[in-house]
């Protein structure tokens, strides 16, 4: 029996389904009835597809006979009800159940008033508080006014780096960095900043037992914890340890006091300086190496410029 001229007067996915004529067999009807299921008739976009009405919410909704037998019939309206007390639940708004060229997520307006494109599980999770439902868009603006303050502006993301972004200085130089680095202004542009000096920076007292002697470096270093053993070449058998770090505004202040010390040092106590042939390639540098001797005096010099530059605290 064929499909004929008529259509149901309902849209099913978005368009109305065309009328076949025949029988639908008894089973079938049992077990949509059973599923909470009325059998409308058969019809829509093939053969074996039967139109049922859900008994719960009246949606219309299209299933194959083997489908109505055998599997269990989740309602689309049902569905969508639940998806809609979910956005609700996040000050949300459930905004299109099929948007195009995403079949298996929908469209959400968040509290925010952004409208995005989630998997409906995501948002179900977010209502009970399970996670966050946060905004790309609010993220990425809030990405784009941190750069700001640094005089960066957010230019977008970087292919296969989730967690940097590329960012344009004020100079014009463009530039990748981590977002949160860029949080804290930790950047120095490869243009303008040449040598990291307008980034924050720390003076450190460093120890390093050699197997011939221990030693003492005095030094600067963005990062002293994290990278001073790798700045500095040092064999992973030695041992070190940071004995003392005090912030300092910039790099550059960092290095103005650190040499006026140095100069102090070597010309005060010439003999707690220990030459480069007695370390050699063990640290990579040049001087800047005391013996322990020297220990209580650096102290002094370092408290010294701790007064001079006392810590600020978070902006
Ligand atoms: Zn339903
Ligand atoms: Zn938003
Ligand atoms: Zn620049």
């Amino acid at each position: 029996m064929p499909y004929t001229s008529a259509y149901y007067p309902f849209k099913i996915r978005g368009e109305y389904p065309q009328v076949y004529i025949g029988p639908t067999k008894p089973e079938v009807t049992a077990a949509a009835e059973r599923k909470g299921f009325t059998v409308l008739g058969r019809g829509g976009p093939n053969r074996q597809m039967v139109i049922l009405g859900c008994r719960t919410c009246g949606t219309p909704i299209h299933r194959r006979s083997r489908v109505i037998l055998f599997n269990n019939i989740d309602c689309e309206g049902c569905s969508n009800k639940k998806d809609e007390v979910a956005a609700a639940a996040i000050d949300g708004e459930l905004v299109s159940t099929r948007p195009i060229g995403h079949r298996h997520r929908r469209e959400w307006r968040l509290k925010c008033g952004h409208v995005v494109i989630r998997q409906r599980g995501n948002m179900r999770k977010a209502a009970r508080g399970d996670n966050e439902a946060g905004c790309e868009m609010c993220r990425e603006e809030r990405y784009a006014a941190e750069a700001r303050e640094f005089g960066w502006t957010l230019h977008g993301p970087v292919p296969n780096k989730p967690g940097y972004r590329r960012y344009k200085h004020t100079c014009g130089a463009v530039q990748d960095v981590s977002v949160g680095n860029m949080m804290w202004g930790d950047v120095a542009c490869h243009k303008c900043s040449k040598g990291a000096s307008a980034r924050p920076s720390f003076i450190y007292i460093f120890q390093i037992d050699l197997p011939q002697q221990t030693v003492i470096k005095l030094g600067y270093s963005r990062k002293p914890h994290k990278r001073l053993r790798h700045q500095l070449g040092i064999d992973l058998n030695v041992r070190t340890k940071v004995l003392r770090t005090i912030p300092m505004p910039s790099g550059f202040v960092a290095r103005v006091q650190e040499t006026e010390a140095h100069n102090t040092l070597s010309k005060d106590n010439p003999e707690w300086v220990v030459p480069k042939a007695a370390y050699g390639d063990q640290i990579n540098t040049e001087g800047e190496i005391y013996l322990p001797a020297a220990l209580a005096k650096i102290h002094e010099l370092v408290d010294e410029i701790a007064e001079r530059f006392p810590p600020r605290g978070p902006a």
